[in-house]
């Protein structure tokens, strides 16, 4: 079943100039395009690459191979060996800078016996394809490839080069992924808008309900407490006991809320949702920063939305305490790791001083890790791009909206926004339930909706990109 709200080609045709005359180029004929897309998944998806120990490159050559059978010439680049990273370009005029489609090779690894199909057997069941990467990133992935077979089938005339990078080491090692793209080879990647994962076509009650477009993301920033005292026989209990110190401090952060602050992104992303939402719900995203009801709000909010609160702020969770080894002994010192995920803009110095001043207690210490440089300011919502996104979603999906999301993870587009890339997140078509599966057991992916995918994101691409 194809989802409702389906793409109406006539408006999204191509133009083709041929000396005086102007003719519509040839429209993809997407049902083709939608069972090479499943055929190829599938076959993907029965390419081992989970991370550690990643094995990319057997995922780089089986996509070269689908990008050399129509003559689409592709480049294999490894840091280490068998951790390739795949570059292929089509050719714009150079009017404009060229445009980035990319997807990551590996995936996370799998609890084989918590999967009720194999994972890699790409098994399709009640309108699903099942596997490890349908989601994450494999779907998306194809996908992307999908829209260079097009292209250069339907040779469709660029205005911007369209380059399609599917890299190695998004899940955890970056240094042989994008980190090393970058760096080392950033000639051939060099764009000026990127579009990567991190976002969706949401798909609530038969229909795609919004398209969220994440335009930036949230940093991680760790942070650690260390309390002192005096060591000692457990029988004779010391003021100085490190644990009762380090067990204030962690409940003080855990219980407390750095202000809001909204953003660009979540501003816009909440007043949108607001409009989609049930009269309840829209209550909350409409009043989180009223002077009188915004404290009760956010705090409905942290208890029913804790996804959404996250986005309000940087959030602070003590996750890991550390302390003591026999319950006789009081120990010297005791230790906790805080999972800090600061706002984009956020100054981690002055983060800092304020966590010091919530533990209030000169016996822990607050020490933030050593990478704290500034994160890249998020993309923007009023080029070429993020109305490209807005306008192929009006027409496809005119009940829905698009939403800018600021994501709470982390993906490749921070380095790409880092070297000054308008980089943008979305993603195949997805309910909630479907999202939660990604790194879980049973991922999965809507088979339906890769077609509604390929349409949309061809439609995208076009309009940046095509002449
Ligand atoms: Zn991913």
């Amino acid at each position: 079943m194809i989802p409702r709200g389906m793409f109406r080609p006539a408006l999204a045709l191509a133009i083709l100039t041929i000396g005086a005359a102007t003719i519509p180029a040839a429209q993809p004929d997407f049902a083709k395009a939608h069972e090479e897309i499943v055929t190829n998944l599938r076959a993907f998806i029965g390419v081992d690459t989970m991370n550690p120990p990643g094995n990319e490159t057997r995922g780089a050559k089986f996509l070269q191979d689908l990008l050399a059978r129509d003559g689409i010439a592709s480049e294999i680049y490894e840091k280490e060996a068998g951790r390739g990273n795949l570059v292929a370009r089509l050719k714009g005029s150079g009017g404009k800078q060229p445009l980035l489609l990319l997807g990551h090779l590996d995936t996370v690894g799998v609890q084989r016996d918590q999967w009720t199909v194999d994972p890699f057997a790409a098994e399709i069941k009640d309108g699903y394809l099942y596997g490890r990467g349908a989601l994450d990133d494999k779907g998306m992935l194809t996908v992307c490839l999908e829209v260079m077979l097009l292209l250069k089938r339907l040779n469709v005339p660029l205005e911007r080069d369209v380059i399609f990078l599917a890299e190695a080491g998004e899940e955890g090692t970056p240094q042989v992924g994008i980190d090393y793209m970058v760096n080392e080879h950033w000639d051939k990647i060099a764009c000026e808008f990127a579009i990567n994962e991190g976002g969706e076509l949401s798909f609530k009650d038969g229909r795609v309900h919004y398209v969220g477009v994440s335009t930036t993301e949230k940093v991680p920033r760790p942070v650690f407490l260390y309390a002192k005292g005096t060591s000692g026989h457990g029988s004779k209990p010391l003021l100085d006991n490190p644990v009762v110190h380090l067990g204030e401090a962690v409940a003080r952060l855990g219980r407390w809320q750095p202000p809001l602050r909204l953003n660009e992104t979540t501003r816009v992303f909440f007043e949108r949702l607001a409009k989609i939402s049930p009269p309840e719900e829209a209550f909350l995203y409409e009043n989180l920063e009223d002077p009188v009801l915004g404290e009760t709000v956010q705090m409905k909010l942290w208890q029913s939305k804790p996804g959404y609160n996250s986005m309000l702020r940087t959030s602070v969770s003590p996750n890991i305490i550390e302390g003591g080894f026999r319950r006789n002994v009081i120990p010297t010192d005791a230790r906790a790791q805080v999972d800090v995920r600061a706002l984009p803009d956020e100054d981690p110095e002055k983060f800092v001083e304020l966590l010091r001043q919530v533990v209030n207690n000169p016996r822990v210490e607050v020490v933030m890790s050593a990478s704290s440089q500034p994160a890249p300011p998020p993309s923007r919502l009023d080029n070429e791009m993020f109305r490209a996104f807005e306008r192929v979603q009006q027409r496809m999906f005119p009940d829905a909206t698009t939403l800018p999301v600021m994501i709470t993870g982390a993906t490749d587009s921070a380095p790409l926004r880092g070297k000054g890339v308008q980089a943008y997140g979305i993603g195949c078509l997805r309910t909630e339930e479907d999202a939660l599966r990604m790194h879980g057991d049973d991922e999965r992916v809507q088979v339906a909706g890769l077609r509604t995918f390929i349409e949309y994101l061809y439609a995208v691409v076009l309009e940046v990109a095509a002449k």
